[in-house]
C-alpha cells in the first residue's frame, strides 16, 4: 500500500522543506498501542527514574537549539531569533516539569480529620496512560511542549499530532527523545491533516487529549472525544487587552504594545488585539505607540502570515476597522501576502467584528476610556478570556485590575511575561478552552488524583459503618459533632 504524503512548505518563499506521510487510522491505531506498552515501562521507571532522562531530553534538545530553531523557521516564516527564545521558554519548562513532578505528584500523607484520627490519608498524583497532544503551527515548539513535557513528567507516554504546516519540528522533537529514551517509544509523533488528530481524539486507549489550536476545532475534538468519555485540555483563541491606566509609564507601555501586538506576526493566542487608554494619557500614549510603530516592518522586524487562509480573515478584519474607525497606521494596503504590515485603528465600536473576533495578524484597535474601571469592563465584555496585560505605577492599582480581569493569565507592566514563569498554570476561560498547561496544575492535569484512607486501629464504641452499630454510637456522634460544628463563630 502507498503512503500519502503531504509537504510543508516555507511559508516566505513558498520552498519546500520537507514531505511527510497523511498517517492513517491504522497507523494512528499502531503508534496508541505502542505507546500504551511504553507508558506502562515509563510509569515503572518512577519519579527519580523519568527526572533523570527528562533532565537528558532537557540537554538534548537545549545542544540542538540552533538547528531547531533553524527548522522552526523555515516551517513557520518567524525570525530565527524569534525561534531561538520560543526554544528556550520551551527548554525552562521542560526543566521544571522535570524537577517538580516529584514533588507535587508524588505519595504524601494528608490530615485525616478529627472523625478520622484512626486513619492514616494518602494521596498521589498517578499518570493516565497515553496522552494526545494536537497543537498549532504559531509556536510549534513552546505551544505542544507546554503539554508534553507535563504530561511526560506525570508518567505519561504521549502521541504528538502537530499541525500539518509544521510536521518537520514535532517529528525531529520525537526524534531527539529517543537520544535520551532509547528503550520504548515514550514520545512519538504521527503526521498527517485535521483527520490524522482526530483519528487519535477517537482512541478510546488515549486517556486524555490535550489540544491547542482555534475554538471551532476544539469543539470538533470534544465531540470526537465525547465518543469515549476522553476528558481533554483546550487552549483556544484570545483576543487579550492591554490596558493603559493614568499613571502608566507610556514609553514603557507602547514599546510592551508593539512587541505583544506585532511579535510573530500577532500570530500569538496571547498576543495584545485590543488596547483601552485612559482619557487622561490617550494622546501622549498614541504618540509615543505611532512613533515606534512607524519604524517597524513586516519582512524585517516579524516574519510572514504562516497560513495562507489567515490573510483573508486579516484582510477582512482591517476593512471593517477601518470603514467605522480611524486609521492611525497602516490599512487594507498593508496586506502585502503573506506579509501584513503593523496596522493602528481607534475607535473601531466595540460590536465589530476586528474588536470581537480573534484576528490573528499585526492590528491593534485601541479605544479611549473615562477611566481605568470602563477599560476594564470593556477589556472584559468578550467571549474570549485568556490573557490580558495592565500597565499602571500604582502596585496596588495594577495588581486590583489585573486580578478583576476575566482571563486566565495578565501581566502587569510587562508583556506575555507569564509565560515565561514555569510556575504558573497557562490556560483560558470562555471561548479561549479550559484545563491548564504549566506549573503544578499543569502537572496535575495528567494524572487522576488516588487517595487511600487506611485504618490503623478499630475506635472504640465508634464503629459507625457497621451494622452492628447501636443508637448510643450514633448518640456520641451527633454529641460529638455538635461539639465540633454547632457553635455560631463570631
Ligand atoms: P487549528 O484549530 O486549525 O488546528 C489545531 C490543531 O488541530 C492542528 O494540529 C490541526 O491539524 C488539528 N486539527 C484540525 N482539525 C482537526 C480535527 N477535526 N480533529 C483533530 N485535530 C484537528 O489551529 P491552528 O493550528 O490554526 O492554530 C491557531 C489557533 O491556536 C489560534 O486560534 C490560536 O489562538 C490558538 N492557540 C492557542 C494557544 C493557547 O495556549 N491557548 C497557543 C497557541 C495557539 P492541521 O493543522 O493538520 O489541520
Amino acid at each position: 500500500m502507498t503512503t500519502l504524503t503531504f509537504e510543508s512548505l516555507n511559508p516566505a518563499t513558498g520552498q519546500v522543506i520537507g514531505s511527510h506521510p497523511k498517517q492513517s487510522a491504522q497507523a494512528v491505531h499502531e503508534a496508541v498501542g505502542r505507546a500504551e506498552t511504553a507508558a506502562a515501562w515509563w510509569d515503572r521507571l518512577g519519579h527519580a527514574g523519568r527526572r533523570r532522562r527528562l533532565l537528558d531530553y532537557k540537554a538534548v534538545v537545549t545542544r540542538h537549539l540552533r538547528e531547531l530553531a533553524e527548522l522552526v523557521h523555515q516551517e513557520t516564516g518567524k525570525p530565527v531569533a524569534d525561534a531561538s527564545l520560543e526554544l528556550v521558554l520551551a527548554i525552562t519548562h521542560l526543566d521544571w516539569a522535570a524537577r517538580n513532578a516529584p514533588k507535587v505528584l508524588g505519595r504524601r500523607r494528608v490530615s485525616s480529620g478529627m472523625l478520622g484520627v484512626n486513619l492514616a490519608a494518602t494521596l498521589e498524583y498517578l499518570p493516565l496512560g497515553v496522552v494526545g497532544v494536537i497543537g498549532p503551527w504559531n509556536y510549534p515548539v513552546f505551544t505542544p511542549m507546554g503539554s508534553i513535557a507535563y504530561a511526560l513528567a506525570a508518567g505519561n507516554a504521549v502521541v504528538f499530532k502537530p499541525s500539518e504546516l509544521t510536521p518537520g519540528i514535532g517529528v525531529r522533537l520525537a526524534e531527539l527523545f529517543t537520544e535520551s529514551v532509547p528503550e520504548h517509544p515514550v514520545f512519538q509523533t504521527v503526521t498527517g491533516l485535521g483527520e490524522t488528530g482526530a483519528f487519535l481524539a477517537r482512541d478510546p486507549r488515549v486517556k486524555k487529549i490535550a489540544f491547542t489550536g482555534s475554538t471551532a476545532t476544539a469543539k470538533r475534538v470534544m465531540a470526537a472525544c465525547a465518543e469515549n468519555l476522553t476528558p481533554m485540555v483546550a487552549e483556544c483563541g484570545g483576543k487579550d487587552a492591554f490596558i493603559v491606566d493614568a499613571d502608566a509609564d507610556l514609553k514603557a507601555a507602547a514599546d510592551a504594545c508593539l512587541w505583544g501586538a506585532l511579535s510573530n506576526a500577532g500570530q500569538t493566542c496571547v498576543g495584545v488585539e485590543r488596547v483601552y487608554v485612559v482619557d487622561a494619557v490617550y494622546a501622549p500614549f498614541m504618540r509615543e505607540l505611532s512613533e515606534r510603530a512607524a519604524s517597524i516592518r513586516a519582512g524585517e522586524h516579524y516574519g510572514p502570515i504562516t497560513m495562507p487562509g489567515q490573510l483573508d480573515i486579516i484582510r477582512r478584519h482591517i476593512d471593517d476597522a477601518t470603514a467605522s474607525g480611524k486609521a492611525i497606521m497602516g490599512g487594507t494596503d498593508s496586506v502585502r501576502a503573506p506579509f501584513v504590515d503593523p496596522v493602528i485603528v481607534e475607535d473601531v465600536p466595540e460590536d465589530s467584528p476586528s474588536v470581537r473576533e480573534e484576528t490573528f495578524g499585526p492590528t491593534i484597535t485601541v479605544r479611549r476610556t473615562r477611566d481605568a474601571q470602563e477599560a476594564l469592563e470593556l477589556a472584559n465584555a468578550s467571549a474570549y478570556g485568556l490573557a490580558g496585560t495592565v500597565f499602571a505605577r500604582d502596585a496596588r492599582r495594577a495588581m486590583e485590575l489585573a486580578r478583576a480581569m476575566r482571563s486566565g493569565m495578565t501581566a502587569v507592566n510587562s508583556v506575555i511575561s507569564f509565560a515565561g514563569v514555569p510556575a504558573l498554570p497557562f490556560g483560558g476561560v470562555g471561548d479561549s478552552g479550559f484545563g491548564r498547561i504549566h506549573g503544578a496544575d499543569g502537572l496535575r492535569e495528567f494524572t487522576r488524583p488516588k487517595a487511600i484512607s487506611r485504618q490503623r486501629f478499630a475506635l472504640p464504641g465508634m464503629n459507625l459503618t457497621s451494622f452492628t452499630r447501636g443508637p448510643e454510637e450514633l448518640e456520641r456522634l451527633i454529641k460529638l459533632v455538635t461539639f465540633l460544628h454547632g457553635r455560631r463563630k463570631r
